[in-house]
């Protein structure tokens, strides 16, 4: 033990971690059974919570220091995971949680598993996006030694996390949910990290991987031209320094969905003599103090800005179209404490099982979204999981509206909770309740000269609108013109029916062509590990890649056939989902619908469905080309 830490230190440390985790990595060491006995840290008693603090405290006086536990084998990692949720794992789910404690260097990533291939002259992939997901994909062909090239139109990496800048942000999922399996416990400062500290990550991950070298910014793609005879993309950027051109042998497309702001193309717009500021292009030179501030869009990134704006502003009105469902984070906004600090470098594998439960929170999210007939013929609303999330964030808002009945029902949806991301509540409904801040549900008719005029005639004098209102989702891949083999436009493949793939990473007739972060890829459940997601996925294109190399093959492509059963399964699927469902589900003007009335962002699997479906490459729906 360090003699600068103390038993009594190391008692506070136990006391602030995440119980659960204490007890499995407690578990994984010890093996004593008496922890096989404890129910999950919300149902310990205080005997129990007392117990488990005093052994783990009594383990760590004697036992603590640096390192991490080697991957347990499959049986004790099994039993591990058992112990973690207090259930019996199925296999579907095991094999989907597995490596989500990250033992392993580089947890999912591909390996040439044998000698690697020889690669063809000149053989480059090209990774357009340099935010989570297309840093996933680099270091995924870093490691197999694959060379790439990434492509930014940005000055610097980051995706999302280098555009937006605006006061307030902060990541929404735990930090330690947010980051690489591969890059073990990086130092976060914050239990819900802000972009400043989200982009230093990032550029972390760009320099640590040897990315940076080969990434390629303020390169803005303008045309991806596949060319048949040549087996490859041409692709043409916009830089700063004129159009430049690039081939590859393989495009992945790392573009993300948030990259078209919607600006909400209000009437009477020109006319405003104030400041209209999209969130995204938040612009250094504004001030906010003693302004009249209006936010339109209670979003997850209208509702961040809220209480930074309120804390400037002379007054502040939200415009607010459909009430969302909010929940609080415990610690959000919050440093992690020295004593968790030291326990994340002092308890080998409580940053594994910290990690793991973490993620855990959102194990059961499908019970959330799916129907439960039973349910409601016996007078439920949707599923018991989501009527009783529906009646805690109801008395949440009760309880935060602090008896203003009219409030309360003004802030209610009338939909059920999941059928849109849930909204973190940072301080907004408090922000609501100061006196120079208000709401406005009435619509928006047009904006004037001075300001905005509602519905019902009363017009608003602001000094600065900020138009929170989110982005085209449904654009994926715009406004790069993309043809494929025969001329084909990708964007008039998705004209009629909105963007589709096949496992979100496939289209037909786009050869070499692979998309992270595509069409339906968000899973519904499984969803706060994003960024496992981002690696998975990658891992899903190296394979395709190993393959047709292995192959001596030069392209490689989803079947039309293929595609077609994919989608006609994910349309069945997500036909009885919560998302889609015109009574409980959220009225269609989200994007989480599109205009065709389809599902356009997540993928409707149970996730641990969608992870083995992505977890290896069926080679009956994929067609190699070129081989001799
Ligand atoms: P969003 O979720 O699409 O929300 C847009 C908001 O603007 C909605 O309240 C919408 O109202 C409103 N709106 C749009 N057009 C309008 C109009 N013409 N008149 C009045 N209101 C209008 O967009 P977002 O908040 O930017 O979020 C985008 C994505 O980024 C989400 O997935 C979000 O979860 C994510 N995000 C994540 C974080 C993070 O911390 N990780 C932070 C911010 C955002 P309706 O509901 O009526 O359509």
């Amino acid at each position: 033990m360090n003699p600068s830490v103390d038993e009594a230190f190391i008692r506070r440390a136990i006391a602030l971690a995440d119980l659960n985790a204490v007890k499995v990595a407690l578990y994984q060491h010890t093996g004593d059974e008496a922890l096989e006995q404890l129910p999950m840290a919300l149902e310990m008693t205080d005997e129990q919570r007392a117990s488990l603090i005093d052994a783990a405290t009594a383990w760590l006086v004697d036992n603590a220091g640096p390192g991490m536990p080697a991957e347990p084998p499959p049986e004790q990692l099994r039993r591990l995971m058992d112990l973690a949720t207090n259930e019996t794992v199925s296999d579907l789910d095991y094999a989907a949680r597995r490596e989500l404690p990250a033992f392993t260097d580089f947890p999912l990533m591909a390996t040439w598993d044998g000698d690697k291939t020889e690669l063809p002259e000149g053989f480059r992939v090209a990774i357009v996006g340099s935010g989570l997901s297309g840093l996933a994909m680099a270091t995924q062909l870093q490691q197999l030694g694959i060379p790439y090239d990434v492509f930014d139109k940005r000055p610097d990496a980051g995706g999302v996390w280098s555009i937006n800048r605006y006061p307030g942000l902060r990541v929404d999922t735990a930090s330690i949910t947010y980051e690489f399996s591969f890059e073990k416990d990086y130092r976060w400062t914050g239990y819900y990290s802000d972009g400043d500290e989200v982009r230093r990550y990032l550029n972390h991950i760009v320099e640590k991987y040897g990315i940076k070298p080969r990434s390629h910014y303020e390169h803005t793609l303008r045309t991806a031209e596949w060319d048949e005879s040549a087996a490859e993309w041409l692709l043409t950027f916009d830089t700063p320094d004129g159009p430049v051109e690039h081939s590859a042998s393989v495009l992945v497309n790392a573009v993300g969905a948030f990259a078209n702001p919607s600006f909400g193309d209000f009437d009477g717009q020109d006319e405003f003599r104030g400041r209209i500021v999209h969130p995204s292009r938040w612009p250094d030179d504004v001030t906010l103090a003693g302004k009249r501030i209006a936010v339109i869009g209670n979003g997850s990134t209208g509702v961040q800005l809220v209480k930074p704006l309120a804390a400037e502003a002379s007054n502040l009105t939200v415009f607010s179209r459909t009430p969302q469902w909010m929940t609080p984070r415990q610690k959000y906004g919050e440093p992690i404490e020295p004593e968790v600090r030291w326990l994340l470098d002092n308890f080998p594998g409580y940053w594994n099982w910290w990690r793991y439960m973490a993620i855990a929170a959102l194990f059961k999210t499908h019970d959330l979204v799916a129907p439960d007939p039973e349910w409601q013929a016996g007078g439920g609303i949707w599923s018991k999981a989501n009527d009783d999330l529906r009646a805690m964030l109801t008395d949440y808002i009760v309880e935060q509206t602090g008896g203003d009945e009219e409030l309360a029902a003004l802030l209610t949806p009338d939909h059920a909770p999941f059928s849109r991301r849930l909204v973190v509540d940072n301080g907004w409904y408090a922000a609501l309740r100061e006196d120079h801040v208000r709401l406005v549900t009435e619509p928006i008719e047009r904006f004037t000269a001075d300001g905005i005029v509602t519905s019902d005639g009363e017009a608003h004098e602001f000094d600065l609108i900020v138009t929170a209102t989110g982005f085209h989702v449904g654009t994926y891949l715009a406004p790069a013109t993309y043809t494929g083999r025969d001329g084909v436009d990708i964007h008039d493949v998705w004209e009629e029916d909105g963007p589709r793939a096949y496992l979100s990473m496939l289209a037909p007739d786009f050869p070499n062509m692979f998309m992270v972060y595509g069409p339906n890829s968000q899973p519904l459940s499984g969803g706060t590990g994003l960024p496992q997601w981002f690696v998975l996925w990658s891992s899903y294109i190296a394979k395709c890649i190993i393959g047709m190399l292995r192959a001596g093959a030069s392209t490689i492509e989803v079947t039309h056939e293929a595609h077609t059963r994919y989608n006609e399964a994910l349309d069945r699927e997500a036909a009885n989902l919560l998302l889609l469902d015109e009574t409980h589900g959220a009225p269609d003007k989200n994007y989480y619908v599109n205009k065709q009335g389809r599902l356009q962002v997540n993928a409707p699997w149970y996730g641990p469905e969608f992870h083995r479906l992505c977890s290896f490459v069926d080679w009956d729906d994929i067609e190699l080309g070129g081989t001799g």
